[in-house]
């Protein structure tokens, strides 16, 4: 028997027993990261529950005192951190940026160029046949870039002959969109810009994954290079709570904030805003050294497992210059079932797509590939050495098959020591605490 009392208290057990699972646990979603507690308190505030259309001082809405204080705060971190002219925080989510950029510079039955998923594009530049955000939604002809395997980047002379050829058949491409969730190398947007502007083109970064790390002086500098808009989410490198955001120069703003609103948003998620713009104070005091951090801690444990014999890809080049790597784990079994092996011993990666699995007859659910990243590793203090450590977990599970329960123990073991969260001001209450106000 169970009454209403009973599903409220079952529901708030599961939050907290997964708090305590994430306490014990090493979290490699490369998409993932753990914000400060700062952040956290941020997003349990009243902002959480008002509205605030329209620009800051031109509200739609009475009672934005201060919530206009905070987003005027949060544009303007947001300016100094990238470097932009232009800046909109109210996009909620990374897929919520796209369609303000999609919206922003291209009609319907435009067409627009994009890595393919397997490649490492998102599904928000997934084709109409997939789905995808950019097809299914707007409307856009997606046409893929070009991918290089070995090089695991855009292959720049195959790019420009690509955009030329639809040019020439009257379908040039109104935007090309840099940018990846598989990200491990800098994308070529000096070495292709002039020939998307020639074109009529638009020059898109989807700087989702590698925001923190553009932040941080680290990875590339999008906008320097050539970029007309990029879009990002705020917690993925970029170590704020889940939103979105759109950069860009201010001869493009009046069209990017009528994409937002009225186009994409009505409430956009204020306790979010504060939380980002929390999260902007933070990386512009420990930005650069948290970059940096990742990118060797990126290179440490793909050198370590690759040292443990894993065909970590790309190995020719140091493996990756992100905080993310993709392993080709064919050797030991599919993604999938190692995703789902390696989550029973505690270590949370997830399986991934190969650029040319679809072609060996694999799919999403038991792709060829895992992907990890070390952006929350690296927020909880971790370095080279305990780089290392974990690619020794993975071995012990994968290849050695040790008992899932004994690696387990051990992992929480060697979790006991990163429980607060690094690169912030104040960090008194622990990472993933469980906090309780009722
Ligand atoms: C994660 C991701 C997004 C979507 O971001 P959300 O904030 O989850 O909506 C968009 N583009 C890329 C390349 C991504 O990896």
């Amino acid at each position: 028997m169970s009454n209403s009392r009973d599903e409220y208290n079952y529901v708030l057990s599961l939050l907290e027993q997964h708090h305590k699972w994430f306490q014990e646990n090493i979290p490699l979603i490369a998409s993932e990261n753990i914000p400060s507690p700062a952040v956290r308190e941020a997003l349990t505030t009243d902002f959480g529950n008002r509205y605030a259309e329209g620009w800051p001082g031109e509200r739609v809405y009475a009672g934005c005192r201060f919530i206009d204080q905070v987003e005027n705060k949060c544009i303007e971190l947001m300016k100094r951190l990238f470097k932009a002219e232009f800046v909109d925080v109210r996009p909620i989510s990374g897929v919520v940026a796209n369609l303000v950029v999609y919206t922003a510079f291209t009609e319907p039955g435009d067409t627009m160029m994009a890595l393919s998923i397997p490649c490492g594009g998102h599904i928000t530049m997934g084709k109409k046949e997939l789905g995808g955000t950019a097809g299914a939604v707007h409307g856009l002809i997606v046409e893929y870039l070009p991918l290089d395997y070995k090089e695991l980047n855009i292959d720049v002379d195959k790019a420009k002959q690509r955009i030329e050829k639809l040019a020439a058949e009257g379908k040039p491409p109104k935007l090309v969109m840099f940018g990846a969730s598989v990200f491990p190398f800098p994308h070529p947007i000096k070495e292709l810009a002039e020939t998307i502007r020639s074109i009529g083109g638009t020059v898109g970064y989807d700087a989702a994954h590698v925001a923190g790390l553009i932040a941080g002086g680290q990875f590339q500098d999008p906008l320097r290079e050539g970029a007309d808009v990029v879009s990002l989410s705020t917690h993925k490198t970029l170590f704020g709570p889940q939103h979105g955001g759109v950069l860009s120069w201010e001869k493009y703003a009046e069209k990017i904030k009528r994409a937002t609103f009225p186009g994409m948003v009505s409430n956009h998620h204020l306790h979010a805003v504060a939380g980002v713009t929390i999260a902007c104070a933070e990386m512009l005091e420990f930005g650069r050294e948290y970059a940096s951090q990742i990118v060797k801690n990126a290179k440490a444990l793909a050198q370590a497992l690759y040292e443990r014999g894993f065909n970590v890809l790309a190995e020719h080049k140091g493996f990756t210059e992100s905080h993310v790597m993709i392993v080709d784990i064919t050797k030991y079994g599919d993604g999938g079932t190692i995703e789902e092996t390696l989550e029973k011993a505690n270590i949370i990666i997830n399986r991934n797509l190969l650029p040319w699995d679809i072609k060996e007859g694999r799919h999403f659910q038991h792709p060829g590939g895992i992907r990890l990243g070390v952006s929350e590793v690296t927020r909880l203090g971790m370095k080279e050495s305990e780089m290392v450590e974990i690619a020794e977990f993975i071995k012990r599970v994968i290849i050695d098959k040790e008992p899932l329960e004994k690696v387990r123990a051990d992992v929480a073991e060697f979790r006991k020591d990163y429980q607060k969260v690094h690169y912030c001001f104040e960090n008194s209450t622990e990472a993933y605490k469980y906090i309780k106000i009722r």
